[in-house]
């Protein structure tokens, strides 16, 4: 275990506070707890702090904030309510549900007010599902400011995870539109400079917060077990033996199970063949908790999402390259074993993900995988795909051919049906419809799309000319986000459904409220951190109270 701000230890490591964990979730809590006096400590196992949260997009989804309001955008709790539950088809816990819409914008105000965390109102971001009740056009995603980390937590900068790609934001990705138009050499510049963007920006906010409040951090710090004393749970155990009290209780925030292949694969609904977390989510949440008499919930789940393996390493492990504009840009397509479409390949990464899951019974094999995103050389030279532009080399991991037919020999798909799935497509696409599957009829797709191309709907276009590309497709994850029960204060439920006392949980360790579904962008960040807050307010002994208070002056429900 490695102590990064030893002035702020305690001499026999008794603290108020133990949390496990640095990603957003443990964050939240332990800047939350300490804010209100309460001496906390952050222990996360790997070497580098802020875990998936901090290599994510850091976009939050929070129903009727403020922002929204200031920028008269109109929204309510009702409509929220309506939508999730659409969206989670019935089967999200209404307790965790109501916490997450109804504390939402108590956590933004809080994160900005009093812990410094500064938000960017997205207006145009598209909920994910428009075709549900209760989905609105836009202002219900926030996402960090720029921020200069490395002037903000000095030599501690260098322990917070990145993933090393220029930092920009998401407004400014809507301005700019594709990526061959991004001002590159003023994005490496702020890099130079120390700024961070998205999640990156949100995990040293958060950090900055938990060392402006006396918070102990600590790396290469893996919690091994729970102590359990007379009445509650009273601290944890490192893998090396060492105890660390919490005289209030402990906070798991250590992410989800989706490196522990084994786990994964008995619990999960669907074969998970990569993610893009680090490889120190192994569920040691899950199990810790689990040999306290703690209830597990939604376990089949993780939030999904199509994605390519080309060989990026997080902590030495290939992860997955998430796939967004690739396939929903105008002039690319997703083709399935059989060299034809399956799908709206530009509807969101959650539901598109679970099209690839479907099953062939009759001929007992997947029925769309293996599957590949498809496009030419004009779609390359204006795009470029992932971090691979035009005139470069072509990776290992971009199958390139100068005819469809050849296309099809090296993808082993019938070629007259990449063939006449490539001429359909492309009938339609310069009409600007896409009469198989509705791609372009949402408004998210179109937002994904390129609004500048000359085609008339911004998510469609031909594939024109050769040669011709293709990457394949894989079933991948963020993470996990199933896991132990909790209460709408983030306490952790026994078997029973009893709270246990002293234990709290938030993130992706714990069951997630929208069950199968996947509301709009920063629908994982948003209520996990609202969780979190919550649990660190009951922690801090402020919950009851404090929560009717906040109900009250949020007008809510
Ligand atoms: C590319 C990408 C983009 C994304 N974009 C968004 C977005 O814009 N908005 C959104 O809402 N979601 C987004 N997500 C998903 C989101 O990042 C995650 O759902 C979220 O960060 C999970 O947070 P967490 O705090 O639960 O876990 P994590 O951030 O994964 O943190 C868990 C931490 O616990 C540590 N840990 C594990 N076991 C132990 C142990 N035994 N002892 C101590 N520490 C331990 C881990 O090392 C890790 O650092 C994205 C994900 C990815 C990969």
């Amino acid at each position: 275990m490695r102590i990064l701000n030893p002035d702020t230890t305690t001499p026999d490591l008794s603290y108020d506070v133990a949390v496990v964990g640095s990603g957003a979730a443990a964050l939240t809590t332990a800047a939350t707890a300490a804010r209100s006096g309460l001496k906390v400590i952050v222990l996360e196992k790997s070497q580098l702090l802020g875990g998936t949260s901090a290599v994510s997009g850091g976009m939050l989804w929070v129903v009727d904030n403020h922002h929204a309001r200031e920028a008269g955008r109109s929204d309510s709790k009702a409509a929220g309510r309506e939508y999730v539950q659409a969206v989670a088809r019935g089967r999200g816990r209404t307790e965790l549900l109501d916490a997450a819409l109804d504390y939402g914008d108590t956590m933004l105000r809080f994160a900005e007010d009093e812990l410094g965390v500064k938000f960017i109102f997205l207006d145009n971001f598209p909920d994910y599902r428009q075709d549900l009740p209760g989905a609105v056009l836009g202002g219900r995603t926030v996402e960090p400011e720029l921020f200069n980390y490395r002037e903000a937590l000095g030599e501690l900068a260098e322990y917070v995870r990145t993933d090393g790609r220029h930092p920009y934001t998401m407004q400014e990705y809507e301005n700019w539109g594709a990526f061959t138009r991004f001002p590159w050499e003023q994005l490496s510049s702020r890099q130079d400079a120390g700024f961070a963007a998205k999640g990156h920006a949100l995990v040293a906010m958060l950090l900055k917060a938990c060392l402006d409040n006396g918070v102990t951090l600590a790396v290469d710090a893996r919690v091994e077990s729970l102590v359990s004393t007379a009445d509650k749970i009273g601290g944890v155990i490192m893998d090396d033996g060492t105890r660390i009290a919490a005289a209030t209780g402990v906070m798991i925030g250590a992410g989800g199970f989706e490196w522990d292949r084994e786990l994964a694969d008995s619990m999960l609904a669907s074969r998970l063949y990569t993610m893009c977390s680090p490889p120190s989510n192994t569920g040691d949440g899950l199990k810790m908790a689990q040999r306290v008499g703690a209830m597990t919930r939604g376990t089949r789940e993780a939030w999904w999402a199509p994605m390519s393996l080309t060989g990026t390493l997080r902590d030495g492990e290939q992860v997955g390259s998430l796939l967004r504009f690739e396939r929903q840009g105008p002039g690319s397509i997703m083709v399935n074993r059989h060299g034809q479409r399956f799908a709206n390949e530009a509807q969101n990464y959650n539901d598109l993900a679970r099209v690839l899951q479907s099953w062939d019974s009759p001929n007992n094999q997947p029925l769309n995988t293996p599957a590949h995103v498809v496009f030419d050389q004009s779609y390359l030279e204006r795009y470029g795909v992932l971090d691979h532009r035009a005139g470069e080399p072509t990776p290992a991991w971009l199958i390139e051919a100068d005819t469809l037919q050849q296309l099809a020999a090296k993808l082993e798909v019938p070629a007259e049906n990449l063939v006449a799935t490539v001429e359909r497509f492309n009938t339609h696409a310069v009409a600007g419809q896409d009469p198989d599957f509705g791609r372009g009829v949402s408004e998210y797709d179109r937002y994904w799309g390129d609004a500048d191309s000359d085609w008339p709907n911004p998510s469609l276009g031909p594939l024109q000319y050769g040669p011709y590309y293709a990457l394949q497709v894989v079933n991948g994850a963020f993470g996990t986000c199933g896991g132990l029960a909790t209460d709408g204060n983030g306490q952790v439920l026994d078997v029973d459904g009893k709270p246990i006392p002293g234990l709290f949980a938030a993130g992706n360790t714990t069951e997630n409220p929208f069950a199968a579904g996947y509301p709009g962008a920063g629908a994982t960040l948003g209520p996990i951190m609202t969780l979190a807050y919550l649990a660190g307010r009951a922690l801090s002994g402020a919950s009851a109270d404090y929560q009717a208070s906040a109900l009250e002056g949020a007008g809510a429900r």
